[in-house]
C-alpha cells in the first residue's frame, strides 16, 4: 500500500460540499476582492491567534514582506532570523533590500536559538524573524527578550493554531510578536485552494499600516500616503478557509495522534530520533520530522516501498548560492547543516488510517531491523 506525504483530497472528500456551497456563494454575488470573507476570515483568524487585529494579503511570503516594511525595514537594515526555515523567510528580508544575519537553532526543537540572538543585534538590526518550525513555536518570549526593543516578526506559516504556555498562560503562534504571518499555501495546517496569507497584530498603528499596504499604499481608493503593494487575499480563497477553519483544531489533533502512534512506534529504534516538542508547547505538526544518519539509504528505501517522506530543508540558507553575498561559510551555522543532512519528513496529515501508519511504521521499521 502506497502512503503519500499528504493527501488533500482525503481532506478535500470530507468537506466538499460546504466548500463548494461558499464558493459558489462567492461566484453568484462576483464579489472576488476583498468580499466580505475576507473581513469575516480576517476576524475569525484574530480571534484564534488571540490578536487585536488581523488583515488578509496575497500570500504568506507577501505578509512578511509587508510585515517587514510596516516596521520600516529598508536599504542598508539587518534583520536577524534563522537559516534553517523555509526560503521565503530570508527571500523577503532580501527583497526589502534589507540584509538577512543568520543565527543558529536550537537542535532538538530546530527553532533560532534565543541565546544566540542578543549577540547579533547591532546598530543596523531592524527587526528579528523567529520562525514556528514545522508547527511547534520558537521561544518567543526569550527571543523578545534577547531582542532588547528589536521589534520581532513571527513566521508562523507553519503553526497556526499552535500555542505556547508563557508565565502560566496560554499564548497561540503570532500572539506575541509585533506581527505574527501566516500562510494558506495548500499544504499548510489551514490550506486554501490556491495562494492566501494572513498578518496579526495587537497594535493599531500598525494594522493601519497593513491595510494600506496591502491595497497600494491607502484605504482610500485613489488616494496613497504610501507606495505600497497589490496583495489580497482573494475572497474565493477566504471563502474556502471559513469553511475549513472549523475543522483546524480537530486536524491539529489529529495530527498529534498520529504522532504520538509514531513516537511509541520508533521509541525503540535507536537510528531514529524522533520530534522533540517542549512542555510548554503544544505542536500542529505541520511536519512530522525525524532525525537519522543513514539518510539516503532510508529514502531509497521508502520510496521503493511506495512510503512518502521529503527533505525540509536540504540546505541552509547561509549556503544557498544566491546568498554567497552575504559571505557565510560552510561550518558557521552547524545546528542547521547538520539538521540540512539528518531530517527527514514522514506523513503525518490528519485523514491517515491506522493502516497506512503501520504501513509507514513498518517501512521504516524495516529499514533498520536489516
Ligand atoms: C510556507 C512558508 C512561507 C511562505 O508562504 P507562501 O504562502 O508559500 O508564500 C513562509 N515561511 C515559512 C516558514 C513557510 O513554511
Amino acid at each position: 500500500m502506497a502512503v503519500p506525504l499528504l493527501d488533500l483530497k482525503a481532506q478535500h472528500a470530507t468537506i466538499r460540499d460546504d466548500v463548494v456551497a461558499a464558493l459558489m456563494h462567492v461566484v453568484d454575488q462576483q464579489t472576488f476582492i476583498l468580499g466580505e470573507e475576507v473581513g469575516q476570515l480576517e476576524c475569525q483568524v484574530a480571534g484564534l491567534s488571540q490578536s487585536r487585529f488581523a488583515v488578509g494579503c496575497a500570500n504568506g511570503t507577501d505578509a512578511l514582506l509587508l510585515a517587514l516594511r510596516a516596521l520600516g525595514v529598508g536599504a542598508g537594515d539587518e534583520v536577524v532570523t534563522t537559516p534553517f526555515t523555509f526560503f521565503a523567510t530570508a527571500g523577503a528580508v532580501h527583497n526589502q533590500g534589507a540584509r538577512p544575519v543568520f543565527v543558529d537553532i536550537e537542535p532538538r526543537t530546530f527553532n533560532i536559538a534565543p541565546e544566540q540572538v542578543a549577540a547579533a543585534i547591532g546598530p543596523k538590526t531592524k527587526a528579528v524573524i523567529a520562525v514556528d518550525l514545522f508547527g511547534q513555536m520558537a521561544a518567543i518570549e526569550q527571543i523578545t527578550a534577547a531582542a532588547g526593543g528589536v521589534p520581532v516578526i513571527e513566521d508562523a506559516a507553519q503553526s497556526i493554531g499552535a500555542s505556547r504556555v508563557i508565565d502560566g498562560r496560554t499564548v497561540m503562534a503570532g500572539e506575541a510578536a509585533a506581527i505574527g504571518t501566516f500562510s494558506f499555501f495548500p499544504s499548510k495546517n489551514l490550506g486554501g485552494y490556491g495562494d492566501g496569507g494572513m498578518m496579526v497584530t495587537q497594535d493599531e498603528a500598525l494594522f493601519e499600516t497593513l491595510m494600506k499596504l496591502r491595497t497600494h499604499g491607502g484605504r482610500r481608493t485613489y488616494f496613497h500616503e504610501m507606495v505600497g503593494y497589490n496583495s489580497r487575499l482573494d475572497t474565493l480563497q477566504a471563502a474556502v478557509l471559513k469553511a475549513k477553519l472549523p475543522h483546524l483544531a480537530g486536524w491539529s489533533a489529529a495530527r498529534r495522534k498520529n504522532a504520538a502512534f509514531y513516537d511509541a512506534a520508533f521509541a525503540d529504534v535507536p537510528e531514529v530520533t524522533t520530534p522533540w516538542v517542549e512542555p510548554s508547547n503544544t505542536s500542529i505538526y505541520n511536519q512530522y520530522t525525524i532525525r537519522v544518519s543513514d539518510r539516503d539509504g532510508l529514502q531509497a528505501h521508502l520510496k521503493a516501498r511506495g512510503i512518502g517522506h521529503s527533505v525540509y530543508y536540504p540546505l541552509a540558507l547561509h549556503l544557498q548560492p544566491c546568498f554567497a553575498y552575504l559571505g557565510y561559510r560552510e561550518g558557521q551555522f552547524p545546528e542547521s547543516e547538520r539538521a540540512s543532512r539528518e531530517v527527514l519528513s514522514l506523513p503525518i496529515y490528519p485523514e491517515l488510517t491506522a493502516a497506512q501508519l503501520d504501513e509507514v511504521v513498518s517501512a521504516v521499521r524495516s529499514y533498520y531491523a536489516r
